[in-house]
C-alpha cells in the first residue's frame, strides 16, 4: 500500500517515512504543500497523512481542494495545536481523522492501519485470495495452502501488487515505481532478483505455479496459467 507523507519539519517526516517504510508501506514524501498537493493530484495513494501547518499552502487547502476535485482517499491530519476548533476544521473539511504533535509512532501506525481498513468508501479489501494464496494486508501475514510464508517488507508488498492485478501482465517499470518508488532507467535486476526469491517463497514448494514471466513485457500472476 502507498502512503504519502505532506510534512514540512526534516525530523518528524523523516522519522515518519522510516517508520511506515519498516511496516511495509511504500512511501512517498512531499515537504511543500504544493509538491504534495501534486502529488496527490497525480499519484494514486491508499491514504495520505497531510501536516496542517506548511510553509507554502497549509493542509486545510489541500485538503479542500482534494475534496471538491472527489479525492476520497483517506486522509489523517496532523496538528501541533491542541485546538478543538482546529480538528472540527479538519473533520469537517473531509479529513477522516486526526493526531496532534506530539504523537508516539505506534499511534500513528495504529490510526493508519485503521483508516486502511476502513478504506475511502469503506470498502477496501484487507484480504486477498489468488487460488490457496492468501495475504492478509492487516496483520502483513501470507499464507500458501494454509502454510504461513515469511516474507520480507519488499516481498510483501511485491505480492500484494501482483495479487491486486491478478491475471494482469505488469510491466517492471510499473512494479518499480509502485514497490520500490524508483524509475524504470533504475537497475530493474533488483525485481527480477524479489521475484526469484517470492517464487521461491511461494510456488517451489506448491502447485499450481502462481507467477509467471511474461517473456518481454512483465510478470503476471494468475492461477490458470502454464508454467
Ligand atoms: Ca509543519
Amino acid at each position: 500500500m502507498k502512503i504519502l507523507i505532506i510534512e514540512d519539519e526534516p525530523k518528524t517526516s523523516e522519522y515518519l517515512r522510516q517508520g511506515l517504510t519498516e511496516a511495509g508501506f511504500v512511501v512517498d514524501l512531499a515537504r511543500k504543500g504544493l509538491d504534495g498537493h501534486h502529488l496527490a493530484n497525480t499519484e494514486t495513494y491508499d491514504l495520505i497523512v497531510l501536516d496542517v501547518m506548511l510553509p507554502d499552502i497549509d493542509g486545510w487547502r489541500i485538503l479542500k481542494s482534494l475534496r471538491e476535485a472527489g479525492n476520497q482517499v483517506p486522509v489523517l491530519f496532523l496538528t501541533a495545536r491542541d485546538s478543538i476548533v482546529d480538528r472540527v476544521k479538519g473533520l469537517e473539511l473531509g479529513a477522516d481523522d486526526y493526531l496532534v504533535k506530539p504523537f508516539a509512532f505506534a499511534e500513528l501506525l495504529a490510526r493508519v492501519r485503521t483508516l486502511l481498513r476502513r478504506g475511502a468508501a469503506g470498502a477496501i479489501d484487507t484480504r486477498l485470495t489468488v487460488a490457496d494464496l492468501e495475504l492478509d494486508l492487516m496483520r502483513r501475514r501470507a499464507m500458501r495452502s494454509g502454510q504461513r510464508i515469511q516474507l520480507t517488507a519488499k516481498e510483501f508488498a511485491l505480492l500484494e501488487l501482483l495479487m491486486r492485478h491478478e491475471s494482469e501482465v505488469l510491466p517492471r517499470s510499473l512494479i518499480a515505481s509502485q514497490v520500490w518508488d524508483m524509475n524504470f532507467d533504475s537497475d530493474t535486476n533488483v525485481i527480477d532478483v524479489a521475484i526469484r526469491r517470492l517464487r521461491a517463497k511461494i510456488d517451489d514448494s506448491f502447485e499450481p505455479k502462481l507467477i509467471h514471466t511474461v517473456r518481454g513485457m512483465g510478470y503476471m500472476l494468475d492461477a490458470a496459467t502454464e508454467a
